[in-house]
């Protein structure tokens, strides 16, 4: 894969990853030296990175300690102050966000406009929108505590967001968190740690630990007061029976196969242009992706051809080079899951149109066409740049397919129609229906499932909400005389 003209610098990046060379966990504000380690990679080459700490149940246990011992102090202090440091977070990511995007787009393998112009922009307005919030949830939610100790459990789509996601909100609330990264993406987030550290952030109030799945077990397991979980549908089952009758709440943020509907009177220019925004963003590993175009069939054709040339347009290629659209897969497991997946949809009967895979950790953006209801790239989530295309006759018969499907995450209604596109988005069951637009996220508006999707919400007033424990019920005042 040769890079274009104008690759970003990674000089920086690869100057810091070399300073460190192994990482330990970030524990009471300070880096543990590494143990049993294991290598992060560059997903678009393999290359090696950087070695990262397998976390063990005794390192989970020394960061919930610490986690606990520094809650106290955290969850009484004004929360004027807590505001300061969140302030201060989203003001140093700010600084750094073309070394965080570089070393995004190096662990994970997307194209670097991707984490430069969305991811980051992201995180940012995430702690700024939480520093607010810090300041305001004492009024807001009187009588409101902290939970206390979260841990919290990420995937490796959207490294440093996810991590925002999760952290953000929590330490708004005055919890202090225990967060485990995906195994495949941990280096933004032991960035973002020496940023905690960089801030001035009371020690113990933020833990980063490293690992694997078995990490994220004993996290689960741990004695925390909140589980925050995203990732596949399957191991969020798991959580959800390990922590019943614990006490302990969860939120579970999982997978999708959201519809993305056209109806007849769209405007399919920008329809076609959601698509890209949709499902081939970030190679479609995207849980919220509109994997399952279904459009009008009096436009069906016309809306094909549109689809077919816009998505000849799209660069494939290496993932710091400023021109491309879609990076690598995040591996080569994943890769083959995705190809299996293909394999068994056109065996099944359905036409693949693109979606060609490319030496090394690449696949072309592409569609399924001539698709039956049942055939399995229908039923389930794809998680690469692969979307389904096929048509409905009737409104009713586009509600009925949007939600024929386990998940509810997320859809996408294009229509010109106000009405129409209301109507329809009030009859799909889903956590977030977008009109005329998709994936659109702001720290102000709440993002979750239902259904196979999860449940608990993450951004704005309900995100914070989800931190924090309702008042106990007030006795009644004794009367005066008493
Ligand atoms: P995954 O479930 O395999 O892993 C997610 C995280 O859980 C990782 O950090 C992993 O180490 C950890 N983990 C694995 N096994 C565990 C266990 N038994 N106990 C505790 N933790 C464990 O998912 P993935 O492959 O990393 O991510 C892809 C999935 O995430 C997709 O299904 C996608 O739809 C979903 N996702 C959902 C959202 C959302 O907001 N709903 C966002 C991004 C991704």
């Amino acid at each position: 894969m040769e890079y274009g003209p104008a690759p970003e610098d990674a000089s920086a990046v690869r100057d810091w990853l070399r300073e460190r060379g192994s990482f330990g966990h970030f524990i009471a504000g300070r880096f543990t030296k590494a143990g049993e380690t294991f290598a992060s990679r560059d997903p678009s080459t393999g290359a090696e990175l950087a070695q990262v700490t397998q976390g063990t149940a005794r390192d989970v246990q020394k960061a919930v300690r610490a986690a606990r011992r520094a809650q106290r102090g955290w969850g009484a202090m004004p929360g004027h102050d807590r505001a300061r440091f969140l302030y201060a977070i989203a003001r140093t990511i700010q600084k750094r966000e073309r070394f965080l995007a570089v070393l995004e787009t190096l662990d994970n393998g997307k194209p670097i406009r991707e984490s430069r112009d969305i991811d980051l922009p992201l995180v940012v307005r995430h702690f700024y929108h939480h520093a607010g919030w810090a300041e305001l949830a004492e009024t807001e939610f009187p009588g409101h505590r902290p939970l206390g100790v979260c841990g919290q459990i990420i995937p490796w789509n959207f490294p440093l967001l996810m991590l925002a996601w999760k952290v953000a909100p929590a330490l708004a609330a005055g919890n202090t968190v225990v967060l485990k990264p995906a195994e495949l993406t941990p280096l933004t987030a032991l960035a973002f740690a020496e940023i905690c550290a960089h801030v001035g952030l009371p020690a113990g109030v933020v833990n980063i630990v490293t690992g694997d799945g078995q990490t994220g077990a004993a996290l689960v397991q741990a004695p925390v007061d909140k589980i925050a979980f995203t990732g596949s549908t399957e191991v969020g089952r798991g959580i959800a029976r390990a922590t019943a009758g614990s006490g302990k709440r969860l939120a579970l943020e999982l997978g999708g196969k959201s519809p993305f509907v056209v109806m007849e009177d769209a405007d399919l220019d920008a329809a076609v242009e959601g698509v890209v925004d949709s499902v081939w963003f970030n190679q479609g590993e995207v849980c919220c992706a509109g994997s399952r175009i279904l459009v009008a069939e009096s436009v069906a054709a016309r809306f094909e051809t549109l689809l077919r040339a816009r998505m000849g347009r799209l660069r494939l290629g290496a993932p710091l080079d400023k021109s491309t659209d879609v990076g690598a897969i995040i591996d080569p497991v994943q890769k083959d899951r995705i190809v299996r997946i293909l394999d068994r949809a056109t065996a099944a009967g359905a036409e693949l149109v693109g979606g060609a895979a490319a030496p090394g950790c690449f696949i072309a953006p592409g569609y399924l066409r001539n698709i039956a209801p049942a055939n399995p790239g229908m039923i389930e989530e794809i998680f690469g740049p692969i979307a389904t295309l096929s048509s409905f006759r009737t409104p009713d018969e586009a509600a009925d397919l949007a939600n024929n499907t386990r998940y509810g995450l997320a859809a996408s209604v294009w229509s010109e129609s106000a009405t129409l596109a209301t109507d329809m988005a009030a009859r799909i069951r889903a956590g977030v229906v977008w009109v005329n637009c998709a994936n659109l996220f702001d720290a102000a508006a709440p993002f979750g499932g239902m259904r196979d999707s999860g449940y608990g919400r993450e951004g704005g007033r309900e995100g914070v909400l989800d931190y924090l424990a309702a008042p106990v019920a007030t006795q009644r005042d004794p009367a005066p005389s008493e």
